[in-house]
């Protein structure tokens, strides 16, 4: 262990995204001693990139609007499978971390009369999306990126954390490498919290950062911790189709929340026909009524029509939009319209002037005149590492985490603007409850046989003198995951898809790679190969075992939700070299949510 570069802190948080910076913040407010680790550089996270707003019921634009309809309207996004508790904690805590970053020095879209302004996204009530234009993420990241900075937590970026060690039952290090010389080090921590993001470029089309490779969840799960309904995946309904070169790239609900209206080749408004029984009498059925929904957000009045149906939940949309493709009602490209250009041009570009240049300059369309053409694209996952609601702690004592890499807050489906305020919220708790356990426990000692084995697998690709390449091993599993756990899932395509990925293991493990350690790109993603296709693999035996069709999962041979299916949470385990995917009781409401849902109801 001496040979190597050595940091020992109370807490380590891995990942710099907003759920890593806000855990390293409470982290180091608590007193505890805190290194915050990202792979790529500071301010450069995934959250960056977040476009649409913060959900958070502050009731500035729509007075009723209250944590308990955020709530509601979260379970019920979620198709009823989320963790209540989460979802309670979230939708009372979001306001109050809003006004904390106003305080840290956010500077949010504001109303006239100088109040935080909100707007309207898919699945929530009233409009509730904290913003700054379409570039949200950004001021989010900048804000608690300063105030890490200002606190004085010890950065490593472009750092990359390869594995975690247990002695006695609990968390006691990890191994990382600089990113740039190859150089490896060791955290000695007492805790951790895991904050790395999701595992998207495990497919074709998504909308998601290099950063997406499922590292913490196979780390985690690789030293004994749980993942919980990993068969969960959101296909967002608006991702760029055209030019190839950008497809996957995201175009925001925002433009949908601004008035955009989705449209088939034959220029009919098609999600009239694709509004849910759980949604009737929420949503407007006739375009009459969408019609002055719109009038009322162009002028912003008080609204008193229901929303349109573009702004059903994200599954509901995307699923409608690939039957539209499939059945030839599609575009030129196989996606469909989304215009706004019936909105002033000046309106547009005010509200949405990242989307505006992103189809400027990427695909010649000037959105304040011509349609968008979109379709579905990979986009968030709701499962992730099984966490306790009020602690965020993992079944490893230790092991604390948050953000996209964390399940239950989201259900089946997670509604737009709910993952910025997760990261507040349960980033904030994360670092809160991961200090008061580093403060007070003393250290483990890291195994060394351990540490050699990791080292080990880690450099063993630079040995084979020949075998394929990670970019081959690479685009083989996005086709796996797109073809046969993709947006809609059979039983035989999965078991096909499972069959495909072990194979793909093993190929995994033939992998050579050329140069040397220093900023190799191949080698990097030799070591994300091996986390993405654990993390693939859970994915599918979970879709295999839920043999129903909820929120991001969708089953042709079994197109509707079951009741059996509807108390359960999926959750795997390592077991040899095999994900074990078992159902596990959802915990019961409690007796306030079960009247607040009865009263949701009426
Ligand atoms: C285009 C786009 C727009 C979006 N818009 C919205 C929106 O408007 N509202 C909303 O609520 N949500 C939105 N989302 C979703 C939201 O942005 C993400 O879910 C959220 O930002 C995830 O934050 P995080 O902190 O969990 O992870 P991230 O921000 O992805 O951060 C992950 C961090 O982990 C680090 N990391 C990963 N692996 C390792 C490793 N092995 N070692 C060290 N570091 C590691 C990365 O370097 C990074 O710092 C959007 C997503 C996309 C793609």
């Amino acid at each position: 262990m001496d040979k190597y570069e050595t940091h020992p802190y109370d807490v380590i948080v891995i990942g710099a995204g907003g759920a890593g910076l806000r855990a390293a913040i409470e982290a180091k407010s608590q007193g505890a001693s805190v290194g915050l680790i990202c792979k790529s550089l500071l301010g450069k996270a995934h959250t960056v990139m977040a476009e649409g707003g913060i959900a958070a019921a502050m009731a500035n634009i729509d007075p009723s609007d209250d944590w308990k309809t955020h709530c509601a309207d979260t379970l019920r996004g979620g198709v009823y499978v989320n963790n209540w508790r989460m979802a309670q904690l979230h939708a009372q805590e979001a306001p109050e971390r809003v006004r904390e970053l106003e305080q840290w020095g956010a500077l949010f879209d504001r109303t006239a009369d100088g109040r935080i302004l909100q707007r309207a996204f898919g699945g929530h009530k009233y409009r509730r999306l904290v913003h700054v234009g379409d570039r949200t993420g950004l001021e989010l990241i900048r804000t608690l990126q300063e105030r890490t900075v200002q606190l004085g937590v010890d950065v490593y970026m472009e750092c990359t954390v390869t594995n975690l060690f247990k002695e006695d039952g609990r968390f006691a290090g990890a191994l990382a490498y600089w990113r740039e010389s190859g150089r490896l080090m060791i955290f000695q921590a007492k805790a951790a919290v895991i904050a790395t993001g999701g595992s998207g470029k495990a497919y074709k089309i998504t909308s998601n950062s290099w950063e997406y490779a499922g590292n913490g969840h196979a780390m985690v799960y690789d030293i004994g911790a749980e993942l919980m309904d990993m068969e969960f995946v959101q296909f967002h309904p608006t991702g760029m189709v055209w030019p190839p070169g950008v497809r996957g790239l995201l175009v925001t609900e925002s433009v949908r929340g601004d008035g955009g209206l989705l449209k088939n080749n034959k220029g009919e408004r098609f999600m009239f026909k694709h509004i849910p029984e759980r949604y009737k009498g929420q949503i407007s059925d006739t375009e009459a009524e969408a019609e002055k929904w719109l009038t009322e957000i162009r002028e912003a009045r008080p609204i008193t029509a229901r929303k349109p149906p573009e702004l059903l939940p994200r599954d509901i949309v995307a699923r409608a939009i690939y039957n539209e493709v499939k059945e030839g009602r599609g575009s030129e490209h196989d996606g469909v319209y989304l215009d706004i250009s019936h909105m002033p041009a000046e309106y547009v570009k005010r509200k949405l002037p990242s989307m505006y240049m992103q189809f400027k300059e990427l695909a010649d369309v000037d959105i304040t005149k011509q349609a968008m053409e979109i379709g579905p694209t990979m986009h968030y996952m709701m499962g992730g590492i099984r966490v306790n609601a009020d602690s965020q702690a993992t079944n490893v004592p230790g092991l604390y985490a948050a953000g996209e890499c964390a399940a239950g807050l989201h259900g089946a489906n997670r509604l737009g603007g709910n993952s910025l305020s997760d990261l507040i919220v349960f980033g904030r708790r994360a670092g809160l409850y991961a200090a008061e356990y580093g403060k007070k426990t003393p250290e483990a000692k890291i195994p060394d046989a351990a540490v050699d084995r990791a080292e080990k697998e880690l450099f063993a690709p630079f040995d084979r003198k020949s075998g394929p390449s990670p970019y081959e091993v690479h685009r083989e599993l996005q086709e796996v995951m797109t073809t046969y756990v993709g947006i809609f899932r059979s039983e035989s395509d999965l078991n096909t898809g499972i069959q495909k990925l072990q194979q793909l293991r093993e190929k995994a493990k033939t992998i050579s790679v050329e140069g040397n350690r220093q900023y190799n790109p191949g080698w990097h993603l030799a070591k994300d190969l091996d986390t993405m296709i654990t993390v693939s693999e859970v994915i599918a035996r979970g879709a295999l075992l839920r043999k129903e069709s909820r929120g991001g999962h969708a089953r042709t041979d079994f197109p509707k939700m079951e009741d059996a299916f509807s108390k359960v949470n999926f959750v795997a385990v390592k077991d040899g070299d095999k994900p074990k995917v078992e159902p596990k009781p959802l915990p019961e409401w409690s007796d306030e949510i079960k009247k607040l849902m009865a009263e949701e109801k009426k």
